[in-house]
């Protein structure tokens, strides 16, 4: 057997070299480098990739669930409820904005938010759910939105792994007020640094956080809002604008590799989260192991790369740490169990087909 390394993931420009390389000179010469045409075509040619009105860009994802409940007028006072099992960043927007994030288990399947758990930690005092399609897979919209409209609460989705993601042959993101895209490097649709947008259907709320992102001005130098200053630079607008138009050919192969580890790993030592929607995107390829700390020794010994994505439930660490007697069991025992197998557009078969034969060495 060879032990070529196999890296987690190899985000190096590939068949976009190029393209990329005239993006950033063209900004370059052309001398404007924060909210110029770039950023303008980006927003437009994005909105239109993912099937929303408006998206507004803004400095990272973070910034975008910030500016998206800032924009929709919650704060102090409010709770938030969201997923146990995500990127710590979902919860810093809640806690930016001054609202408090009430964390709820996941379910066990789609590893998404637990509507059954939301409806439970619902009081008069929450104002929004914000549910993770985690990993790629959208989380179960047609129940998260029924809940949502029933108790009059905003539906903000974190698309910040979900880049072109459907739900029952409908995009992600348009089934809640807004959502929230993270453009940074290892994600689907990756800058050269930081970059995000927000997005929406609804007019005034695009106009709000537009005005927000900049500062919270209405006209040059006269500011109406305390706002933040979060604007998407012209170097990165360009460098998305080159990498767009392969994004669907990248999905396409995001789900032939998932496939492929689907089929192939049947029956071996470790359980794979079953596919509930089609329209996943595969931003992770996750695979729970009992043992997982040997699974990961055993891989590294084959010089394979695993990440965990993610080793601690949100509200059990320090940051995040409330007073709230919900649970979440599932999450925890998901949190000793997950790992995440290489999975990106760039990973050949044979690289897929080494990694499922030294899985099949793993004794288990
Ligand atoms: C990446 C990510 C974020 C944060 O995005 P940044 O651009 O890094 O601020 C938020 N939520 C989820 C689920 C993410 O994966």
């Amino acid at each position: 057997m060879t032990h070529e390394h196999i890296p987690f993931l190899d985000i190096r420009p590939q068949e976009e070299a190029t393209t990329v390389d005239s993006a950033i000179k063209r900004v370059i010469d052309s001398g404007q480098f924060i909210l110029g045409p770039e950023v303008q075509a980006f927003e437009q040619e994005f909105s239109e990739a993912s099937a929303l009105k408006y998206a507004v860009g803004v400095g990272n994802g973070t910034d975008a669930l910030y500016l998206l409940l800032e924009g929709l007028g919650i704060g102090a006072g409010d709770e938030v409820i969201t997923t146990s099992l995500s990127a710590g960043f979902t919860a810093i927007a809640i806690i930016r904005s001054g609202a408090t994030p009430v964390f709820v288990d996941i379910d066990e399947h789609r590893l998404t938010l637990d509507p059954a758990a939301v409806q439970a930690a619902i009081t008069p005092r929450t104002a929004a759910i914000i549910p993770v399609h985690l990993y790629g897979q959208p989380a179960d919209l047609t129940t998260l939105s029924q809940l949502a409209a029933r108790h009059n609460l905003a539906l903000i989705e974190d698309c910040c792994q979900a880049h072109l993601a459907t739900y029952q042959g409908r995009a992600v993101g348009t089934f809640g007020h807004g959502c929230a895209f993270s453009f940074y490097p290892t994600k689907n649709l990756g800058a050269m640094g930081d970059g995000g947008a927000a997005c929406t259907n609804d007019t005034g709320l695009a106009e709000r956080i537009r005005s927000l992102r900049n500062g919270g001005m209405s006209k040059t130098s006269h500011h109406q809002h305390a706002g933040i200053n979060s604007r998407l630079d012209e170097i990165q607008a360009a460098v998305l604008r080159a990498k767009l138009p392969l994004l669907p050919e990248w999905t396409i192969k995001r789900r032939m590799l998932a496939t492929r580890y689907r089929e192939r790993l049947c029956g071996k030592t470790i359980a794979i989260p079953p596919e509930t929607d089609t329209g996943h995107v595969y931003h992770l390829f996750p695979v729970r192991a009992t043992r997982r700390d040997s699974f990961r020794d055993h891989l590294n010994t084959c010089s394979i790369d695993t990440v965990v994505h993610y080793p601690t439930p949100l509200p059990n660490q320090p940051a995040f740490k409330s007073n709230s007697t919900v649970i979440y069991p599932i999450a925890e025992k998901i949190c000793q169990e997950i790992v995440s197998l290489p999975l990106h557009p760039a990973l050949t078969d044979a690289s897929i087909d080494r990694i499922i034969e030294s899985i099949g060495d793993f004794s288990g």
